[in-house]
């Protein structure tokens, strides 16, 4: 799949990362043609001077002001860059679906429609040369371009793509496939054919990809009605996390020192902030509880406040600190560092990580693509002999 040489080669698919400061990313895929130009806004170039180059390299253009980065293409990529013929599956549902379908080296699975051929590569690179893909597109234009990509991209030999109306025809096979991926308006029409293709010397797995709860249900229905199992449907969204290092203390003592000047340094900022008049919005009887305690009382002078702002173990601690405390606001999960459970050599108190990872959850949630209802298709339980004692419920009953 692909060139897996060090270096770019005359006919090599590359995907071009035009990065800027300014904008996002842009992906673009490229074959190289020696004699041909690349031409945008980030320069021009010549294909043959990408030649020899080591995947990944950074070129300046031709007339020096621009540059681009020439990747290897990988699935990933593939998905970002590809050119859309139909809407696609991306990385989210895409990661999903392989690990719920079972899809690994040397799997046997069948996907229908082709689309842009986006699910495809990924599969492809899961499954290797020892695996199958039967890929099915009713379109013709898209089952011609899909296959040329197949061929281009190294995979034609283990993808075979049929132009075909699956949920009409069905797929041509019977009792092959580990696995089956429906990315269709009506994927109930074509369960049944999919459970003929289906192996049934082993448990096999079914997924529909569908953008309505419409579709979700009749899917449901003709999945019961062909006998699958353990059908459940997932819908994958986004949320992002906030991920960032913050340092903390090292040993007990220093933290619970680190408090005690932090609740200094509060009651420092609070008697600026008080002098200053900046504390409008308290409630009323805290505001009237706090003149009477500043009331007659002096101010610290700038002295005291630098050393209040000290430590105590000559570590200056500014007022505007982020202390722990601030990120305990959302969903904030912590992951301590493999270290958090060893002892500081020669230290009698316990030492914590000199760094631990804290995340805060983003609220909003983005991204509904489709729901995916995956189902579980059993071996047929086999026969039981004649005369051997019934495995059902008594007639009687
Ligand atoms: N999963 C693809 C990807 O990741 O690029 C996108 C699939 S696209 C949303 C759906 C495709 O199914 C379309 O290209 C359409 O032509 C094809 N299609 C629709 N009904 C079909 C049928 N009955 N048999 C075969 N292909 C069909």
């Amino acid at each position: 799949m692909w060139s897996t040489a060090r270096e770019i080669a005359a006919g090599d698919t590359v995907i071009i990362w035009l990065a800027s400061l300014f904008t996002r990313d842009l992906l673009q895929p490229l074959v190289i043609s020696p004699g041909k130009d690349f031409n945008s806004k980030y320069g021009n170039y010549r294909h043959s001077d990408f030649i020899g180059l080591p995947f990944g390299s950074k070129v300046g253009s031709r007339t020096g002001k621009g540059f681009i980065h020439i990747l290897r293409p990988t699935p990933e990529l593939w998905t970002l860059a590809l050119p859309h013929r139909t809407q696609i599956l991306y990385i989210a549902d895409i990661s999903l679906i392989i690990s719920y379908l079972d899809i690994r080296r040397g799997s046997r699975v069948i996907e229908a429609g082709t689309g842009s051929g986006s699910f495809s590569h990924s599969v492809a690179r899961t499954i290797g040369p020892t695996g199958h893909l039967w890929s099915y597109e009713f379109h013709e234009v898209r089952a011609e371009k899909a296959r040329s990509e197949f061929a281009q991209h190294g995979i034609s030999e283990f993808v075979t793509l049929t132009h075909q109306n699956v949920c009409k025809d069905g797929f041509n096979l019977t009792d092959a496939a580990d696995s089956v991926f429906l990315d269709l308006p009506a994927p109930w029409d074509a369960v049944p054919h999919a459970k003929q293709a289906m192996r049934k010397d082993r448990t096999t797995r079914i997924c529909c990809f569908s953008p309505c709860m419409e579709q979700v249900l009749r899917t449901v229905n003709a999945l019961n009605d062909a006998g699958f199992s353990d059908i459940t449907m997932y819908e994958t969204l986004v949320r992002s996390h906030d991920v960032s290092q913050v340092p903390v203390l090292q040993t007990v003592a220093e933290v619970s020192d680190r408090l005690k000047s932090a609740e200094a340094v509060r009651e420092v900022k609070r008697l600026r902030q008080i002098a200053a008049g900046q504390r409008t919005h308290e409630p009323h009887g805290e505001k009237r509880k706090r003149g009477e305690e500043t009331r007659g009382q002096e101010l610290p002078p700038p002295l005291a406040l630098a050393e209040a702002e000290d430590c105590g173990n000559g570590k200056r601690l500014r007022a505007d600190d982020e202390m722990m405390d601030d990120t305990t606001e959302g969903d904030v999960s912590r992951s301590l560092d493999e270290s958090a459970t060893t002892t500081r050599a020669g230290a009698s108190t316990p030492v914590l990580p000199a760094k631990i990872s804290v995340s805060k959850a983003m609220f909003e949630v983005r991204g509904h693509t489709s729901y995916l209802t995956f189902a579980t298709l059993l071996p047929p339980m086999p026969l039981a002999p004649e005369g051997a004692p019934s495995q059902g419920l008594p007639p009687s009953l």
